[in-house]
Parts: structure tokens; sequence; C-alpha cells
């Protein structure tokens, strides 16, 4: 029997429930069965931690920026010794493997390290001698209070782009992660407060959708952070920029992989595999979409779907499981309902994940299927789980304007021995992050994770000195001492 919390706020140093009457069932995905109960903040509560954070933003961003590094510091050597505990609990309500889960906590450490350089990020510039006597700077200033919103995918590592930048540049913080998994984000709450951030500082706030408007209303937010599918960034962007506030929205992805035919198939198979079906799919990283160039258009779904045989699907916390469930049941359903469109609509099935995989939990196997065209559901949304379509074409510039047709631009990778298509393909393909003989090409702390079209909604993206422009605010002075 799998022992039930309540899931707290964290609201000006303290932990609290709420009294609200609508509360989540919060289940193991692989066990359906529940691990905790979600109360959703208040109204109330939610304006109560805006103004905890308010209140917190004089002290804190007048506080050295070396001292604020130190925060990060111990913060991160907190972080280095709980990595295992974190994963695990990672694993627990989200259903990812314990590898992946240790893999995302790494990836969220990455950036509490980035965070540390603070001192050296938030320099500003300066030309003395504009004028005659007159010199100009550039300085940097927090923006003040900033909201996060964060997606059910990756619970340590999305809230990890954006807390420790925005900490430790001064600004204050409400964090409000999914619903679906909102342990982790407590956890990391009580690790800040563990490493004593002042109370206020930092904030964590329960809820879906109402408390996200409320928090895109309340005039004491003046920068919104947020991760999730395309209609809900598309949504916070407008509405938060409608209200003054500097907004960064993070979308949805449909990546493609494309396979030219001088490439080494066996490799590309190995690399396309695991980018198609980690995390179970649910990676707004995912090549969910492979494209068979040339020769290779007969061979490719059949080599991929025998390489999707070595998976194996099981509860993620057990060793030797490479794929865990989906996150909820309904997004279950909601899978393979795509999958029977996907067969009514004449794409060919050559790999059937239905009933693959415990019966208990929310378990799809890996499905692939052969000649999907750009009309079919399949192509043209998200599904965000194990379904890889193959689509075939003739030559790479028709890959390319495939890709490009797609409402998403996240990710786009080639497989190929040859540098001049691989050029070609990084000039013309519209999406934020490329890869060349890397079937996840997602970018490491230091350079921003990107995104076209619908896939972002801003103009500096999260992490990278991009992630610290979006966090501060400048000012530029001109100076003449007679
Ligand atoms: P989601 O859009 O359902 O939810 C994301 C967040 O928005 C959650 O905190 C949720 O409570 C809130 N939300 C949900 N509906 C809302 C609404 N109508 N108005 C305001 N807020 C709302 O996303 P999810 O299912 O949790 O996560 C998966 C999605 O996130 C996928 O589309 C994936 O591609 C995307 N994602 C993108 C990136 C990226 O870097 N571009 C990274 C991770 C995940």
């Amino acid at each position: 029997m799998a022992q039930i919390s309540t899931v707290p706020s964290l609201i000006a140093g303290s932990f609290e429930e709420s009294a609200s009457d609508r509360v989540d069932e919060v289940p193991d995905p692989a066990t359906g069965e529940a691990i905790a109960n979600l109360p959703y903040s208040t109204d109330a509560q939610i304006d109560r931690a805006v103004q905890a954070a308010r209140r917190a933003f004089p002290e804190w961003s007048e506080l050295p920026v070396p001292d604020r590094a130190q925060v990060m510091f111990r913060f991160k050597a907190l972080l280095e010794s709980s990595v295992e505990e974190l994963a695990r609990l990672v694993t627990r309500e989200n259903g990812k493997t314990l590898e992946e889960a240790r893999g995302e906590v790494r990836r969220g450490i990455e950036v509490v390290d980035f965070a540390c350089h603070a001192p050296t990020a938030l320099m500003g510039s300066n030309l003395d001698q504009v004028a005659r006597g007159i010199d100009e700077e550039l300085v940097r200033f927090p923006v003040g209070v900033v909201v996060g919103i964060t997606p059910f995918n990756f619970p340590v590592m999305v809230p990890l782009w954006m807390i420790p930048i925005a900490l430790v540049a001064g600004n204050t913080f409400v964090l409000k992660p999914s619903q679906l998994t909102p342990l982790s984000a407590i956890r990391l709450a009580e690790m800040l407060t563990e490493v004593r951030l002042p109370a206020g500082v930092f904030n964590v706030v329960q809820g879906a959708r109402e408390a996200v408007e409320t928090l895109l209303r309340h005039r004491d937010v003046a920068a919104v952070s947020s991760v999730g599918s395309a209609a809900v960034a598309s949504h916070i962007y407008t509405e938060a920029a409608a209200s003054g506030k500097r907004v960064q929205a993070l979308g949805g992805a449909k990546n493609h992989l494309v396979v030219m035919d001088d490439a080494d198939l066996d490799e590309s198979v190995a690399a396309i595999i695991p980018s198609a079906f980690g995390n179970a799919g649910q990676r707004c990283g995912a090549g969910s979409v492979a494209v068979a160039v040339g020769s290779v258009r007969d061979s490719l779904a059949k080599k991929l779907a025998g390489r999707a045989e070595t998976i194996k699907v099981g509860p993620g916390i057990e060793p030797g499981v490479t794929m865990g469930p989906v996150i909820r049941g309904d997004r279950k359903r909601n899978l393979e309902r795509y999958i029977g469109d996907g067969e009514t609509e004449g794409a060919v099935m050559i790999r059937d994940g239905r009933g693959n995989g415990p019966s208990s939990g929310f378990f799809l196997g890996p499905t692939i299927f052969d000649r999907v065209t750009p009309d079919m559901h399949l192509w043209r949304d998200e599904l965000f789980g194990p379904v890889l379509s193959v689509v075939r074409t003739d030559d790479l510039d028709s890959a390319i304007r495939l890709i490009n047709s797609s409402s998403y631009g996240n990710m786009a990778s080639i497989f190929t021995g040859s540098g001049k298509q691989a050029r070609e393909f990084r000039q013309r393909v519209e999406a934020g992050m490329i890869g060349v003989n890397v079937g996840l090409p997602a970018p490491m702390a230091y350079f921003p994770f990107t995104g076209w079209k619908h896939s972002f909604f801003g103009d500096l993206n999260a992490t990278g000195l991009d992630a610290f422009r979006f966090y501060t605010r400048h000012k530029v002075v001109t100076s003449r001492w007679l």
C-alpha cells in the first residue's frame, strides 16, 4: 500500500496545506495507485505567495551578487548529494525510468552550476568618452516577482531551468508546478529552505489553469516563464504580455529526424529509438517523425521496429526496464485513439504498442507507423507519447519542405555522411535546435534552450545568457562630471 501524503504550498517560508475543496489524487503512473493528495491553492493563498515574494524582493535584490551566488553553491552541493533521492521521487510521480530520472536531475544541476557564475554573467558594460568628458555604462537589475509555470514531463529539470537563474539575478519567485507532478517541486522548495534562502524569496502554489489565470492577472507579477503545450504557451504569452509582463512561453513540438541514404543506418536507428521512445515519448525533444530519404525508404521503418523490440516496458523503478508508463490513463486513451485513427487514415502499422507492459498503470509500448503523410493527424499533432511516424520522401529538399510546413519548430536532426547536406539542413530548417547525427540535440545549460514557431513564444529563451537577460532589465547611465 503506497503511503499517501498531502502536498503543501510554500508561502512566505511556511509549508501550508490548502483548505480548498478542490483536491486531486496524484497516482503513481506505474500502478495507478494514489501516492498523494493535492489540494489546490486558493486565490487568497496565491495572492499571499505573490505578496510574500514582493516583500522579500528589496532585501534579496540588494544582497551582493556574490552572496546570492553562494546560496546557489550551497544548493548545488545539496542537490549533488540528493541525486538518487530526487531521481526516485521523479520516477515515482512521473513514471520515467530511474536512469532517465537520474539524467533529468543531472541536467537540472547543470543550470545551478551555470547560475553560480552570476558575478560574471550579471556584469554590465561601459564605454568611456562617448562624447568629450561623457561616459556611458549599462547596468543590470532584477525585474521583480517572477512566476514559473511548469509541465509534468520534467518535474525537477524544468523548474531548475528557471529558479537558479531568476534567483541569483536578484528576483523573487512563485512556482506553479504541474498538478500532475507536484511532489518534486515541494522537495526542491525544502532544499532551498535548507540552504538558507531567505523566507519569501521562493514560493510554491498548487493548482492548474485557474491558478495560472490568477497569477497572470496579478499586478505585482513582473515576469512569467512558462513551459507547456503550444495552446497553453500561446495563451500565457498573450495574457501576460497584455498586462505588461515580460514573458517567455515554451510550447510543444513535432521533431523530425531525417535519415539520408548516405547515413550509417544502424547508428542512425540506434539514435532515433531513444529519441522517439525515451521518457515514453513525453519529451519536447522527442523525435516523433523519422523522415526516410531515397534508398532508405523501404528499410528504415523495419529496422526501427526491430530495434524497438529491445525496449522493455514496465515500472521505471525496476532494473532492466527501459520505458515507463505515460502520465495518466486519459493520456493513454488519447494516444490509443490516435493510433486507431492512424490505421483508419491509411498509415501502415509496423509495430503496435497497445497492450504492452503491465495491465496496472498507464502503459503503452513503442508504436511505429510507416507511410505517414502530412494530411494525417499522426503527423500534424503533437501526440506526446511513444508513437513514431515514418514519412518517406525523395530527397533532402522535400524533407526540409516537410519540416518547414509543420506549425512547430523545436528540434530537427539530420543523419548523413555529407557535410554539404548537413550544412544545407542547418541553414534552411526552421527550428531552434538542430542536430547533425544526433538524435536529441538538447543544448547544455550554457546555451539557450530555444524553439521557433509554435514551440516558443517570446524573445529571450530559457537557460544560457538569454536567461540572465530575461531575468534582468538594464539601465544605461550617461555621466558627465564637471
Ligand atoms: P500543459 O500545457 O498541459 O501544462 C503546462 C502547465 O500549464 C501546467 O502547469 C498546467 O497546470 C498549466 N496549464 C494547463 N492548461 C492551462 C490553461 N488552459 N491555461 C493556463 N495554464 C494551463 O503541458 P503538460 O502536459 O504538463 O506538458 C507537456 C507539454 O509541455 C508538451 O506539449 C511538451 O512539448 C511541452 N514541453 C515543452 C518544452 C519546451 O522546452 N518547449 C519542455 C517540456 C515540455
